[in-house]
């Protein structure tokens, strides 16, 4: 056994202390976000409409590569930060690969993802703005967990339109953001018009992300010191989980790792662009090379089969257009995918630094990440979430490569998180009733003919 301990810990003065932008460093940038009624750039004033003034800056900001993080959102980091890298010894042993695989864990809050990663900031924002509270849509719970916990340690009223059959299938969840003050509520409702109107024309329905969005936007909107907030996809979300990245690449120097293989899950990018930016950096001054890896489900395969182009980043039509790898905002995955990162398009971010080549991207099958998610639970003790399986699949993949090359890879992957309430999915995986769906182009081409027609 080498000198690397199993668990790599910071100390709290080694923890970062501004965010990284890696927008900062690269010479061809994202494209701007539009206007969606407009159809133009956006300006600050645009943005302020809909985000707090500071994280609208955020947004906007293309060229600063350091933004402090407020004290107050470090002393919330220090709660459950530094986050772990761990040394996967007992998944190499049975893997019996000469490869060293490291996982960075951000499942060890109550939220149970790296999602508070940025609802902290969000909710600091929030409230420094003298706003009374935040609105927002969540599907399987996770955005909405975290942000229910930011907003209850910043004293913020939460209100979270949670899609009516997530709300109904996981009472837990539901459960946890109201024992940190919540107001949840199923998605379509009867207190908003949109909602009405929904339930009028389709009685019954079950709901979907694309109307929770509307509704919590128009609850954001009608509200007197409302804003609405999202979780993932946006710049400024990618900034706030730099701080994934940022403590992986410091904690690896510390042991005189250099990592040879990153990856990462996608749905909107936010992990994968948090742990990738600060190493991108590095590639992209010319300092060092790394092999980047994005994973994504086979049933929702934006960088893989989708498209680089503006589209909607919401199914509503009311947020900014972004210019990013997507399958149409229209797209909806099968209903038998259980893994998450249902997401139709991907950060702009994630997409640019794709289209330039710094990072590759893989899709992968979910029985085959279900089967993956279970041999490192058996081995490694964490329950993981199906979405971060996605990257546990990958790394075993590569780490069997190195098996019958014997290369003696050092292969870091994001741990997102747990998965305490996936367990119907891992019923399903267990009792042999998962199956897999991959769509076809012409599904595909159905949806992406309806992208919005707008030059970039
Ligand atoms: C939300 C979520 C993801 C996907 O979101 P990204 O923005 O792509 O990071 C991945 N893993 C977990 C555990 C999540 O909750």
């Amino acid at each position: 056994m080498s000198n690397i301990p199993y668990k790599i810990y910071l100390e709290e003065s080694e923890m970062p202390k501004a965010w990284y932008n890696v927008r900062g460093d690269m010479k061809k940038k994202p494209a701007p976000i539009l206007n969606p009624a407009t159809l133009k750039p956006v300006t600050l004033e645009d943005l302020s409409v809909i985000f707090c003034k500071e994280l609208a800056e955020q947004e906007l900001d293309d060229t600063s590569r350091f933004i402090d993080i407020p004290e107050e959102i470090r002393n919330f980091y220090r709660m459950y930060r530094p986050s772990p890298l761990v040394r996967a010894y007992c998944l190499e042993e049975k893997l019996q690969t000469p490869a060293h695989i490291y996982y960075k864990f951000e499942g060890n809050n109550t939220s149970g993802s790296h999602k508070l990663n940025s609802a902290i900031a969000q909710a600091y924002y929030a409230k420094k703005q003298g706003l009374k509270g935040v609105t927002t849509e969540t599907g399987a719970g996770q955005w909405g967990t975290a942000l229910s916990m930011a907003c209850s340690y910043f004293d913020l009223d939460c209100q979270v339109y949670m899609v009516k059959v997530s709300y109904e299938q996981k009472p837990f969840r539901r459960e946890v953001m109201r024992t940190y003050g919540a107001k949840v509520t199923p998605s379509p409702s009867m207190e908003t018009e949109v909602g009405r109107r929904i339930n009028a024309e389709f009685p019954g329905t079950t709901g979907s992300l694309g109307c929770a969005i509307s509704e919590a936007v128009e609850a954001a909107t009608s509200q007197e010191g409302y804003r609405y907030v999202l979780g993932s996809v946006l710049s400024q979300v990618l900034l706030h989980q730099s701080v994934i990245g940022l403590e992986t690449k410091a904690a690896l120097d510390k042991y005189g790792i250099k990592a040879d293989m990153i990856i990462g899950c996608a749905g909107g990018g936010s992990n994968l662009g948090g742990l990738i930016s600060p190493f991108a950096g590095e590639i992209l001054r010319g300092e060092n090379q790394y092999e980047i890896i994005a994973v994504e489900p086979a049933s929702c395969p934006s960088l893989t089969r989708g498209k680089y182009a503006y589209d909607f980043c919401d199914t509503g039509k009311v947020c900014p257009l972004q210019k990013m790898y997507t399958l149409g905002s229209g797209f909806i995955p099968s209903a038998n995918h259980a893994g998450g990162l249902r997401y139709h398009g991907m950060s702009s971010v994630v997409s640019e630094l794709y289209d330039q080549g710094i990072m590759t991207a893989r899709s992968v099958e979910q029985t085959s990440v279900f089967e993956a998610a279970e041999m490192f639970a058996r081995v490694e003790g964490i329950l993981p979430a199906p979405e971060s399986s996605h990257a546990i699949r990958v790394a075993i993949d590569e780490a069997l490569k190195c098996k019958e090359t014997g290369e003696e890879k050092n292969i870091v992957f994001g741990l997102t998180g747990t998965g305490y309430f996936d367990m119907v999915a891992y019923q399903k995986y267990n009792d042999g009733e998962m199956s897999d769906y991959v769509p076809t182009d012409a599904e595909l081409q159905k949806s992406l003919d309806a992208l919005p027609k707008v030059e970039g």
